[in-house]
C-alpha cells in the first residue's frame, strides 16, 4: 500500500539534516510492507483533500522562512482542510513556527503562518542552542522520551489550553521558561527538535506512520516492534548530552 507524503518546501526548509526524517519514514514503512510516496510541494501546489496522508516540513533560517512564508500561508486553507480530513503532520523548528499564526523574526518582520497549530512565535535576542530531552505521552499511559537538538531564536507561545508535545527534562524548549516543548493537535506534531529527530526516536516515526496509514485505512495498524538497537544507542547518547549540558546559554 502507498502512503502519500507531501514534503513542503524541501529546498528552502531543510537544515540540520531535517531531510533525514523522510529517509527514516521511508525505510520503516518499507520494513512493514508499505511504500512511501514523497511529493515535493511548493508555491501554488495543488493540495486536494484526502490526497496526502502525511505532511512534513523542516527547519530554516529567518531568511528562507521569509522567502516562502506568504506562499505557504496561501496553501493554509488547503492544509487545514487536509488536517480536518485526518492527515498527519510533522513540522520541525522553522516549519513548526510557520504552522502557527505567525513568526515575528529577528528583524521584527511578522511572517504569516497557516494557523493550524494554536500558537505564535516571537524571536528573542539570544539563540537557544543545544541538546534537548523531553518526556511525552502521545497516547494516554504510554510515557516516552524524545531526544534531539535545538537551535532557534524564536520563543513559541502556546494558546491557553493548547497541548505541548512534551515536558522539558533538559534543554530550552518552546521559550526557555514554560518547561514545555512543541505542540500536538490531533495527528499534527510541531517541535524544535532537529538531529534529525526520527533516527534517534523511532517510536515517533512509527506513531506518525500509523497515523498516516489510519488516514488511508480508517485505523492505525499494530506494527510489530523492530530491533532498533542502534536507534536506542543514538537516543541514549543524545539524552545523556542533554542532561549534561542542555538548556544553558
Ligand atoms: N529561524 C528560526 C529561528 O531562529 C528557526 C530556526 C530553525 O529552523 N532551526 O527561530
Amino acid at each position: 500500500m502507498n502512503v502519500r507524503v507531501g514534503h513542503l518546501y524541501p529546498d528552502y526548509l531543510n537544515i540540520y539534516a531535517d531531510r533525514g526524517n523522510i529517509a527514516v519514514l521511508k525505510t520503516r514503512a518499507a520494513w512493514r510492507g508499505y511504500r512511501l510516496e514523497v511529493r515535493p510541494l511548493g508555491a501554488g501546489a495543488a493540495i486536494r483533500r484526502g490526497e496526502h496522508d502525511l505532511f512534513y516540513v523542516g527547519g530554516g533560517q529567518d531568511r528562507e522562512q521569509a522567502l516562502i512564508a506568504p506562499e505557504l500561508a496561501a496553501l493554509g486553507p488547503a492544509l487545514r482542510d487536509a488536517f480536518d480530513d485526518g492527515a498527519a503532520f510533522l513540522a520541525v523548528c522553522g516549519g513548526y513556527q510557520l504552522l502557527g499564526r505567525f513568526y515575528r523574526d529577528q528583524s521584527g518582520d511578522e511572517l504569516p503562518g497557516i494557523g493550524l497549530l494554536p500558537l505564535h512565535t516571537v524571536a528573542g535576542s539570544r539563540r537557544m542552542i543545544g541538546d534537548v530531552l523531553l518526556e511525552c505521552e502521545l497516547e494516554p499511559g504510554s510515557k516516552r522520551t524524545l531526544a534531539g537538538f535545538e537551535n532557534h531564536a524564536g520563543r513559541t507561545i502556546l494558546d491557553e489550553g493548547a497541548e505541548p508535545l512534551g515536558r522539558v527534562v533538559a534543554g530550552f524548549g518552546n521559550d526557555g521558561e514554560s518547561g514545555y516543548e512543541g505542540c500536538r493537535t490531533g495527528r499534527a506534531i510541531g517541535t524544535y527538535l532537529h538531529g534529525p529527530l526520527l533516527p534517534r526516536n523511532p517510536w515517533l516515526a512509527d506513531w506518525l506512520l500509523a497515523q498516516a496509514i489510519a488516514h488511508r485505512t480508517g485505523a492505525p495498524p499494530a506494527f510489530e516492534p523492530l530491533p532498533d538497537e542502534l536507534e536506542r544507542q543514538a537516543h541514549d547518547v543524545s539524552a545523556r548530552r542533554a542532561e549534561a549540558r542542555g538548556g544553558r546559554f
